[in-house]
């Protein structure tokens, strides 16, 4: 029997709305109980890092312990994912930019969303971004002893479109592989290539395109779902730990008609309950391959405990 493969991706991040979260509660304590899950069934993944997040903690980390002292914490634990075989690529938020620290919460604000797509930033803007990136990810690797080339991408928001306002960067950068196109799980392939634009493929494309897998969720299954919701909603077992605010999603002139993928979501871990777990199973058992998108800020104790289960249900 061919075996059916998963690839896991997290996007390593606060919360993008008003407010950001504490890093405790939106990346460390949840990634480290990923981590804990993933070591135990040896399973790998990729995390895409918020990196002009960090280069904004980075204006701060001289002034303000605080800061200085969440920028140690996820240094640690991006070298901890590193160690342990996971890789680390690189997610551009680009409203970072706007967004305004606030000292007495150690939150930031991230309410001005005017530069939410990297389109909007100036040339300077988006060399400036992508070069941090790339030097902070590389010494991420180099202080845990690890070389591969840190090639991939996934754009904030999903928002990969136009390419072509970020294509110099990529080729600058020696960044080839994009993680940002969705595409429902019924025509899922591991990916394709293109050159100007991810919605035309071309056979021997310099870029490659790892889409993610949407799924609908319906009909019984949903209502089964919704009343499992209302049933848990005062246990904090089953809420998410990331203690942010999220942003209102943002479409952009690309994404307004989704046909097919209307109604549908990308297939997460966060999405998990027990109503949906026999589902996810009945997936792995009917596609023989999945492609993951989940964030750290948005497990919850629960959800942890089913990726458990199904990485066991997986492997066996
Ligand atoms: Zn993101």
């Amino acid at each position: 029997m061919m075996k059916k493969k998963i690839l896991l991706t997290f996007d390593y991040e606060l919360f993008l709305g008003a407010k950001s979260g504490s890093v405790d509660n939106c990346l460390i304590v949840p990634t480290d109980m990923l981590l804990d899950v993933m070591e135990r069934h040896q399973t790998k993944a990729i995390f895409f890092v918020d990196t002009t997040y960090i280069m904004r903690m980075c204006e701060w980390a001289n002034s303000n312990s605080n800061v200085k002292c969440d920028l140690e914490k996820i240094r640690q634990q991006l070298i901890r994912i590193v160690k342990s075989g996971h890789k680390v690529y690189h997610h551009i938020h680009a409203h970072w930019v706007d967004a305004q620290y606030n000292e007495s919460e150690n939150q930031w604000s991230l309410s001005n969303d005017n530069h939410y797509n990297v389109e909007s930033l100036s040339e300077e803007q988006k060399t400036k971004i992508f070069d941090f990136s790339v030097s902070f990810l590389s010494e991420i690797l180099r202080e845990a002893g690890i070389e591969y080339n840190c090639c991939g991408y996934r754009a904030g928001g999903l928002h990969i479109e136009p390419f072509m306002s970020v294509k110099s960067e990529f080729d600058r950068c020696k960044i080839c592989e994009d993680y940002s196109c969705e595409v429902p799980i019924e025509d899922m392939i591991e990916s394709y290539r293109y050159d100007d634009s991810t919605k035309t493929p071309v056979a021997e494309g310099r870029y490659a395109e790892y889409p993610i897998s949407r799924i609908k969720i319906y009909g019984l299954r949903k209502i089964m779902n919704g009343i499992f919701f209302r049933l848990t909603k005062n246990c904090q077992y089953y809420h998410k730990i990331g203690d942010g605010l999220p942003s209102a999603p943002k479409k952009t002139k690309n994404q307004v008609s989704q046909g097919k993928l209307e109604f549908s979501l990308p297939i997460s871990i966060e999405l998990l309950t027990p109503v949906l777990l026999p589902y996810y199973k009945k997936l792995l058992k009917q596609y023989s391959y999945i492609h993951f998108l989940s964030h750290p800020k948005l497990q919850s104790p629960s959800t942890i405990s089913l990726f458990d289960k199904f990485i066991k249900y997986y492997l066996k």
